[in-house]
């Protein structure tokens, strides 16, 4: 018997009695089992009905599949997913199911979600879990998005690398003799950081199939108002025609096009794959991601360049914020230029090493032997080949898709959300607007208006030291109030963590409260120190809540903490 089957966009579920089939060892002698192989559109009714009868099971989706049956107890099995190939032979005895649906190249749902990331998976998620709407989400590079591969996640988890480095620093003044013995093993963090992320892909994809959500692994482009063509990974085309459609693309960073040899550069999506610590970085920007990295590099030990156009960074936060953190910065040993522009980026052809021509405050100049440089200039929404055109979805001027408060895009039954509207770009702003939206596309008659409140959204800068912000700043309290109705309490103090520290080693705490009109409601926290993130949290529920100064008051403080301090203020 010969049964020769090539197939794209499988699932290959194998079922061992005995052990998983790993795919990637050659197995030899017989092993018992079944091979379901099931194509995408069964594969959830069929799969997850097989997966719970029977254990273990090792379940992988593939984007080619070729099969082919020699003989009754073997299987060729030749699979492929992007570069990934694999091949194996598997023995077994002649339980054996193949479902595969040919030729179906159309396929119709009832919300198809383009864009894989923060918001689109969790309005995804939300239709097809909680309100089982025929459900397809469509991702062309890794599940998760922004946040998960090259934002948040992998961010953060190096923050807390350098925190860890500025801890060891600081712990011979609390009587500890620490003395390390070898520089900090970037390459080994990297990949173990990397480990973790596609720990998580997998987890999301799980996920996914928990929910019922059907995964296309391709790059997707409207048609019409009612339609996607999805380039799959084999360059075939999945058509999908869907009664709503979510658009939540993300957005990437931007590359200067104008100065010549910007190439030599890399993004933020670059930082994540610099496999050595540089000893020397120079990161142009002036919002959070350049503020992290710079932060970052320089706990880890790193001579940190940071190229900016004004004379202070993170400009949409609180003066009192854009002041202490550049003069910590300073006062740390970060190379910050003001007022700078950069000409030209040469790269010596032997060492690698950059040199950046730049003009700045001081005058021109330029800065050699850079080991790596990080354009930190902004985002771009992610729409170039989304075929907006095409379903005749409106964009702003910077190419942003507009939505409104509902997430409806100009179309009826297409919506947008998350970091391609652009209005606050946040991973937790894009699940909640796309919870909200599923809620109201599928869900009961009581949720029929629900939307995102965009008001009081907290954000965090991961900094050295963080920072944390709620409501306005006190220039925005001052234009819509009035300088005469507002209350402005501030406070600066040293960390009781920096007791035994010498003078030099102290960090600064600041903490400010903006309160509007005779009840004093609070309209504004900006707060600057230690732990200040993980503070944010709960302040940020009682300012939601309408809190006024006089409840800050009522609660008793928590002493000796620095939260505290906020209960207190006078
Ligand atoms: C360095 C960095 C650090 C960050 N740190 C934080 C943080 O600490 N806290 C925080 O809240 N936010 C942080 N963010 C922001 C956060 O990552 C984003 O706000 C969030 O990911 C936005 O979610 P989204 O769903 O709108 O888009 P994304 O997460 O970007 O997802 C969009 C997805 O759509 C896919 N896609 C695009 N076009 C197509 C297409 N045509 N077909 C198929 N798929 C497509 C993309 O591949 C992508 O996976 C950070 C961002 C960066 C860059």
């Amino acid at each position: 018997m010969q049964i020769h089957v090539t197939y794209q966009n499988l699932w290959v579920v194998a079922i061992l009695h005995k052990k998983n089939i790993h795919f990637k060892s050659k197995r030899s002698g017989p092993a018992s089992g079944i091979v379901l192989v099931i194509d995408t559109i069964n594969k959830l009714n069929t799969s997850q009905q097989h997966i719970k009868e029977q254990a273990p099971v090792h379940l992988r989706s593939f984007s080619h599949a070729q099969l082919i049956i020699s003989r009754p107890s073997h299987l060729h099995c030749s699979l492929q997913n992007g570069n990934r190939k694999l091949k194996n032979i598997f023995h077994f005895p002649p339980v054996l199911f193949l479902s595969l649906r040919h030729g179906a190249r159309c396929k119709e749902c009832d919300y198809l979600v383009i864009g894989g990331g923060s918001g689109g998976l969790a309005s995804a998620r939300r239709a097809s879990g909680w309100y089982g709407a025929k459900t397809i989400a469509i991702e062309s590079k890794r599940l998760g998005g922004t946040c998960v591969n090259v934002g948040c996640v992998p961010k953060k988890i190096t923050w807390n690398a350098a925190a860890i480095a500025e801890t060891i620093h600081q712990a011979k003044a609390y009587g500890f003799s620490v003395t390390q013995t070898a520089p900090f093993d970037w390459t080994s963090f990297k990949n173990k950081r990397d480990a973790y992320i596609t720990r998580l892909n997998g987890i999301y994809e799980k996920n996914l199939g928990n929910d019922k959500v059907e995964y296309i692994h391709g790059r997707a482009h409207l048609t019409g108002k009612s339609e996607v063509e999805v380039v799959l990974d084999d360059g075939t085309k999945q058509t999908i025609k869907a009664k709503k459609i979510l658009l939540a693309t993300g957005g990437h960073p931007t590359i200067p096009q104008n100065i010549p040899g910007s190439e030599y550069g890399v993004t933020s999506d670059g930082f994540f794959e610099i496999e050595r610590q540089p000893k020397k970085v120079a990161l142009v920007g002036a919002g959070y991601i350049a503020v992290e990295f710079a932060g970052v590099f320089n706990a880890l030990g790193t001579e940190t360049h940071l190229f900016i156009r004004h004379d202070k960074f993170l400009r949409t936060f609180d003066p009192m914020v854009q002041d202490a953190i550049v003069k910590e910065y300073e006062r740390v040993g970060i190379h910050i230029h003001k007022n700078s522009s950069q000409s030209k980026v040469e790269k010596d052809p032997k060492t690698g090493k950059l040199t950046i021509h730049y003009k700045d405050a001081t005058g021109e100049g330029k800065l050699e032997d850079v080991d790596d440089l990080i354009w930190a200039i902004g985002r771009t929404p992610e729409v170039e080949d989304l075929g907006l055109e095409k379903a005749g979805v409106k964009q702003s001027k910077i190419g942003q898709i507009i939505a409104d408060e509902y997430q409806n895009t100009n179309v009826e039954n297409i919506y947008s959300l998350g970091d391609v509207v652009g209005k606050i770009e946040l991973t937790p702003v894009a699940i909640a607007a796309g919870r909200k939206l599923s809620d109201r596309l599928f869900g009961p008659e009581k949720f029929k208006d629900s939307k995102l409140d965009y008001d009081n959204v907290p954000s965090v800068v991961f900094a050295h030291p963080e920072v944390g912000s709620i409501g306005i700043t006190e220039p925005q309290a001052v234009e819509k109030y009035g300088k005469d109705n507002i209350k402005v309490y501030n406070t600066s103090f040293t960390a009781m963590y920096y007791a035994m520290m010498e003078p030099e080693d102290k960090g600064p705490t600041r903490y400010k409260l903006i309160c509007e009109g005779p009840n004093e409601k609070v309209v504004g926290l900006h707060i600057l120190g230690l732990g200040s993130a993980e503070m944010l949290q709960g302040f940020g529920v009682a300012i939601k809540m309408g809190a006024t100064k006089a409840d800050f008051d009522s609660c008793v403080a928590i002493h000796p903490t620095s939260a505290e301090e906020l209960v207190t203020l006078k």
